[in-house]
């Protein structure tokens, strides 16, 4: 079969030994697959991983082949699945229903080979089905939009909040502006893309500031909130430089929450978090059931967010879109 395999340094199509599976796996032939942020963050090789590695776990595909003790229900079915695999379900965190940091888990795409392939083998109790509503395509934003709702799960909502600021409009902030808008949150936006800030106005955001045009970002947030700051400031940027603005963003015992996985040692003064008393979140891989019960109803909307489709024979180019264009949001891999 043929594979998109980093070695380190380039993507290069190779061709490659079907994956067998054992009797509690399936064989999924991949339909397509998400280039995500962390994907961007391994191919420039911020984010250290094994090497050859197939990259790629924003992904949706039909089960092909199925294992012995898997119900014959399954085949042919519509499929998308979570990216930990290799779950002991025994360790400390198994033992408390946190499977998504099992200590032995490896992350399909980072730690061992992911979807930039024709067929993967899954461990069954990654897969979800997709509803016939939701195309291949639209199935890629399962996983990031989980990972959006998981910001929610990680961090409650009180009452005294009621603005969030999302830095950065990537895919994920873009997901998670919808999200936070279904929340009841008032909602500012600050990218480098007048595009993309306003598809988000679009959908509903309030209030848009692009980085490149505002000199004094947390003036203009200060501006929004009657001087005292936004309560909620999420960073989905993965930009380092960011940084400084978000704590500044954030009003007194705020909440400040990453989502960005740049890979990036970045420098940052603790003491205006600690002298103010603002609480720091993160998250990542979230529930899939939400993220799928959000694109079914229609909740959320994806479409607008594919920004390119290309064939797996032109995936070096389909990396490189990234740093052409800022207005790019996301691109597909169709197969
Ligand atoms: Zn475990």
């Amino acid at each position: 079969m043929k594979a998109a395999v980093f070695n380190g340094k380039h993507l290069r199509i190779e061709e490659i030994e079907m994956p067998l599976i054992t009797e509690t796996q399936v064989l999924v032939k991949v339909k397509a697959v998400g280039i995500c942020g962390t994907d961007i963050a391994i191919y420039k090789g911020h984010l250290p991983t094994p090497t050859p590695l197939i990259l790629g776990h924003e992904f949706s595909g039909e089960i092909v082949k199925i294992g012995s003790k898997i119900d014959s229900s399954w085949l042919n079915k519509r499929v998308t699945a979570e990216i930990n695999t290799n779950i002991d379900f025994d360790c400390f965190y198994c033992q408390r229903a946190m499977y998504t940091q099992c200590i032995s888990r490896k992350s399909l795409g980072i730690d061992i080979n992911g979807a930039l392939a024709e067929y993967i083998s899954l461990d069954s109790y990654l897969l979800h089905e997709i509803p016939d509503k939701i195309s291949f395509e639209e199935a890629t934003f399962i996983e990031p939009l989980a990972a959006a709702y998981q910001t929610f799960v990680m961090m409650p909502v009180d009452k005294d909040d009621k603005i969030i600021a999302i830095f950065g409009l990537g895919k994920l902030g873009l997901l998670l502006v919808q999200v936070a808008l279904l929340k009841g949150l008032e909602v500012i936006v600050i990218d480098g893309s007048d595009k993309k800030l306003n598809l988000a106005t679009k959908w509903g955001a309030q209030h848009s500031i692009n980085r490149l045009k505002c000199t004094e970002i947390p003036a203009e947030i200060k501006n929004i909130t009657k001087n005292i700051g936004a309560d909620i400031v999420v960073d989905t940027s993965g930009n380092p430089d960011s940084l400084k603005n978000i704590v500044k963003s954030c009003r007194t015992r705020g909440k400040i929450h990453i989502k960005s996985t740049h890979g990036l040692d970045v420098p940052m003064n603790l003491t205006d978090i600690v002298v103010r008393e603002i609480t720091l979140y993160s998250s990542r891989c979230g529930p899939f059931e939400l993220a799928i019960q959000g694109l079914e109803s229609g909740k959320i909307q994806v479409k607008d967010l594919i920004s390119n489709i290309y064939k797996l024979s032109e995936i070096e180019e389909a990396f490189n879109s990234y740093e052409k264009n800022r207005d790019q949001i996301k691109s597909i891999i169709k197969f």
